[in-house]
């Protein structure tokens, strides 16, 4: 358990003032257990994986931060995997492929935790989590842990219905039988594809906005004019319009600037409002149901669709 943990530490974006407390759990049972004695005491609790899609306060968080990272226990089986929430996505990619076990080609270059991943419906190369999962272990409000098999959630594009209900445990995923040396030879393609057109070397949180129903958002900022603009010290990437890069110093509050103008003039240049793609912690949601409550654009209905085709 650290104090006063500066939460730029725990991010891609390398953003965010001090955590009031942060705690890794070693365990399922010990994040139950810490959840249940926060509720009791009325802290407000966060959860973080890998924190690669999270924008964090610049003011930081009250509470107790936990950060899944050290849930890693897994268990293969024939065509499955029974995989801890805070297990590298990238990592079971490519144990997966080395194993001949097909469906997580997309993921390779994906840095984020399997919770994460499952909680975001994240996706890139035509594929997303969803047609993999069997059922996800669950933490509820009340302290009760649930398995829900797949059709007993709904997902569509970077949206899952746990999504601010409840926290992600373990899942278990299928598997296809496959080629392993094609399976192993796609994600090196789209390792490639990856560093060609993404800024990786500079700390980012991914793509901030969801693609729009038959277009990019990466295109529709481009086209505006943004590629290269800055807030602070964030800047709008050169290589890849829908990352904002931290340049050395941004601020939450730089990125926000920087995504609540973009989305104005995107709306007024091409009629189309954008929908941020970043899990937004606000110090004021205290309440750890809304972990995920992002004021700005939290995914709305209209542009979700489980079989997006398009990249992040
Ligand atoms: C360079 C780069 C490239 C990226 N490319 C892609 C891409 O191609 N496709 C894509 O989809 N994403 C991409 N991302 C975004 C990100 O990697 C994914 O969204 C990833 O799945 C987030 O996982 P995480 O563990 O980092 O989640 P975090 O950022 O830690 O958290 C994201 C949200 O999920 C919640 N959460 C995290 N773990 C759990 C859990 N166990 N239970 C419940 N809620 C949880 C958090 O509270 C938060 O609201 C990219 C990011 C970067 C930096």
């Amino acid at each position: 358990m650290e104090k006063n943990y500066p939460l730029n530490q725990l991010t891609t974006w390398k953003i965010g003032g001090p955590a009031e407390v942060v705690y890794w759990p070693q365990t399922k049972e010990d994040l139950s257990t810490v959840w249940q004695r926060a509720q009791e005491a009325q802290v407000p609790v966060w959860l973080i994986g890998q924190g690669s899609n999270l924008l964090l306060p610049d003011e930081g968080l009250p509470g107790l931060t936990l950060v899944t990272t050290a849930l890693r226990a897994i268990e293969w089986g024939e065509h499955t995997v029974k995989v801890e929430a805070g297990y590298s996505l990238a990592r079971l990619a490519q144990e997966a492929g080395e194993r001949g076990f097909s469906g997580l080609e997309f993921a390779r270059g994906i840095p984020g935790s399997v919770g994460g991943a499952v909680m975001m419906n994240a996706g890139a190369h035509g594929g997303v989590m969803a047609p993999r999962i069997v059922n996800v272990t669950a933490l509820w409000p009340d302290g009760t842990v649930k398995k829900l098999e797949r059709d007993e959630l709904e997902f569509a594009y970077r949206f899952c219905s746990l999504r601010g209900h409840a926290w992600v445990l373990e899942v278990e995923l299928v598997f296809s039988p496959g080629d392993r040396k094609k399976i192993l030879q796609e994600m090196k393609e789209n390792l490639t594809n990856r560093r060609l057109n993404q800024p990786l070397e500079k700390p980012s949180a991914g793509s901030v906005f969801q693609n729009p129903p038959g277009d990019s958002a990466g295109r529709l900022i481009e086209a505006a004019g943004w590629k290269g603009r800055s807030r602070g010290g964030a800047q709008v990437s050169t290589k890849h319009a829908n990352f904002i890069v931290n340049t050395g110093k941004a601020k939450a509050k730089d990125v926000l600037a920087l995504m609540e103008e973009i989305l104005k003039d995107v709306q007024l240049k091409f009629g189309i409002t954008l929908q941020s793609e970043v899990a937004y912690l606000q110090r004021e949601a205290r309440d750890a149901r809304h972990d995920a409550r992002c004021t700005m654009h939290e995914a709305r209905g209209t542009n979700r669709s489980e079989q997006s085709s398009q990249n992040d």
